[in-house]
């Protein structure tokens, strides 16, 4: 049995005990949930207003997704762009892109502004692609971002590969060709089936280090007007016309506004004295996944980077459409009394979680998910050790995803009280930063532009 042991939460070295709420209390924002999303919406509600502000994590804070992902700060949506513009239109679509990717200077803000210690590696991230279909959806999606008017991805093709004759001529100042070596090269895999390769800003941090030493300042910076309490689970909320009630352990939390950080699985009840019930088919819908994670340690000999791989096809695993994508960092990192190595992180594999099935992150770590991260090294990254490595860490943590992939920012439609910054998906550093500014743009009640993001309820 091997545990759930994350590298991030190891270089927590916490010493601060868990102190659970003790007291009937009240402030004017609630926030729930104390993962990155929760720390940040609090950084930025205390800064942009004079609000008093209350953190309730149920277990310890970033030990949640943000303890247990792989780290990579990148800008997409797990849905291809040409998607989101064809169901919001191109001004819309183009603007949640744009939010999304607002996240980098918000994260620049922050650090710069609370001083944080946290390493973060910034460098160019490739993504490997196999076939002409996945090369021909990111030249749509290319197309419409230089449409926007945003940054088109470099995308580079093989000039040895024949099929990019088979790309329709609209796309053809959207790639290069060059040779297939080079792609090859870039990324860091000998397998010839990679015939594309895409690249972007992309960076790493450990997301759970950040938030711990986010939630330090804002102790030391917002006494009296800030407050966080850990082995604090909230069992109910209850929204009235104005303001809400939540109770927590044998206490009472008001609130005049309640931000739900919760990454979808907040396990409580919802009652809405003021109208009609909060759909609550909102938040059982977001359905839950378990992503896999292995890390090994090994000298520091290479930069920084993070590539992702869209296999051609994954029959050995018995996918054959080859939709299942791996991803892989290596970053700098502290291992055993300070020494600096790289450490080198993968993975892809998923389970779904049924719906209202429990997760626990006290669960081992699955076997046969280590087996298909060992595997996809092994015949997709040309360094690899060869023999299988000795993994140092090997972790699991549950990704969140709403119905339509996107993530809810905002003010539940039945009553406003009530706040969403969650349900986000394999890619939720970024989004949760620009969602933490975008809820304290709703706490000061001005007039918020319409976004992607948007909560709805056709009832409401
Ligand atoms: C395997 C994996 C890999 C990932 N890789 C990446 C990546 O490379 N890049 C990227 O950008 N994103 C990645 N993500 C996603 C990213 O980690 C998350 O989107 C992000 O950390 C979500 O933060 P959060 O604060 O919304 O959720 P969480 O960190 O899960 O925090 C939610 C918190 O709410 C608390 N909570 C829940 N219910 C209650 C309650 N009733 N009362 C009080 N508190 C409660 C939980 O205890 C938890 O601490 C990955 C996720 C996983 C699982």
């Amino acid at each position: 049995m091997i545990p759930n042991h994350s590298p991030w939460i190891q270089q927590l070295n916490r010493t601060r005990p868990v102190v659970p709420l003790d007291k009937n209390t009240s402030a004017d924002v609630v926030i729930v949930g104390g993962g990155i999303a929760g720390v940040v919406t609090a950084f930025f509600a205390l800064r942009n207003s004079d609000k008093t502000v209350i953190l309730l994590e149920a277990d310890k804070i970033a030990h949640g997704a943000t303890g247990h992902n792989a780290g990579q700060i990148t800008s997409y949506f797990e849905r291809p762009l040409y998607e989101l513009v064809e169901e919001f239109g191109l001004e819309l679509a183009i603007d949640g892109q744009k939010s999304i990717e607002s996240g980098w200077t918000l994260l620049d803000e922050i650090v710069a502004e609370a001083g944080l210690q946290t390493p973060i590696h910034r460098f160019t991230g490739y993504t490997g692609l196999c076939r002409l279909d996945q090369v021909l959806l990111h030249l749509k999606n290319n197309r419409y971002r230089m449409a926007g008017g945003l940054q088109t991805e470099t995308i580079i093709i093989s000039e040895e590969w024949q099929e990019y004759k088979n790309i329709p001529a609209e796309y053809k100042n959207l790639y290069g060709l060059v040779a297939h070596k080079d792609i090859l090269k870039l990324l860091e895999t000998n397998n010839q089936d990679y015939i594309a390769s895409l690249s972007y800003q992309k960076g790493c941090m450990n997301s759970a280090l950040f938030s711990e030493e986010l939630i330090g300042y804002l102790v030391a910076t917002y006494e009296g007007r800030f407050s966080f309490y850990e082995g604090s689970p909230v069992k109910t909320v209850r929204l009235k016309e104005s303001g809400g009630v939540l109770e927590v352990l044998t206490h009472i939390v008001e609130a005049k506004k309640i931000v739900l950080c919760t990454n979808g699985f907040e396990s409580f009840s919802i009652t809405n004295d003021t109208g009609v019930e909060i759909d609550t088919k909102f938040h059982h819908s977001i359905a839950g996944r378990i992503g896999y994670m292995s890390g090994y340690v090994e000298p520091l000999n290479d930069s920084s980077v993070a590539i992702s791989y869209f296999p051609k096809t994954d029959e050995r695993h018995g996918d054959p459409t080859g939709e299942n994508y791996f991803y892989l960092t290596r970053r700098p990192h502290e291992h055993e009394h300070k020494n600096y190595h790289n450490l080198v992180c993968a993975g892809g594999p998923e389970k779904v979680l049924p719906n209202g099935a429990g997760y626990s992150r006290e669960h081992s770590c699955s076997e046969d998910m280590r087996t298909l991260i060992d595997d996809f090294l092994h015949y997709n990254h040309n360094k690899y050790p060869g023999e299988k490595p000795e993994y140092a860490f090997c972790w699991h943590g549950l990704l969140g995803y709403t119905p339509n992939g996107i993530r809810r920012i905002g003010p539940e439609p039945c009553n406003p009280t009530l706040l969403y910054n969650l349900g986000c998906n394999g890619v939720g550093i970024l989004p949760s930063i620009f969602a933490g500014k975008r809820i304290s743009e709703f706490l000061q009640g001005g007039k918020v532009s319409v976004s992607i993001f948007d909560p709805y309820d056709q009832r409401c």
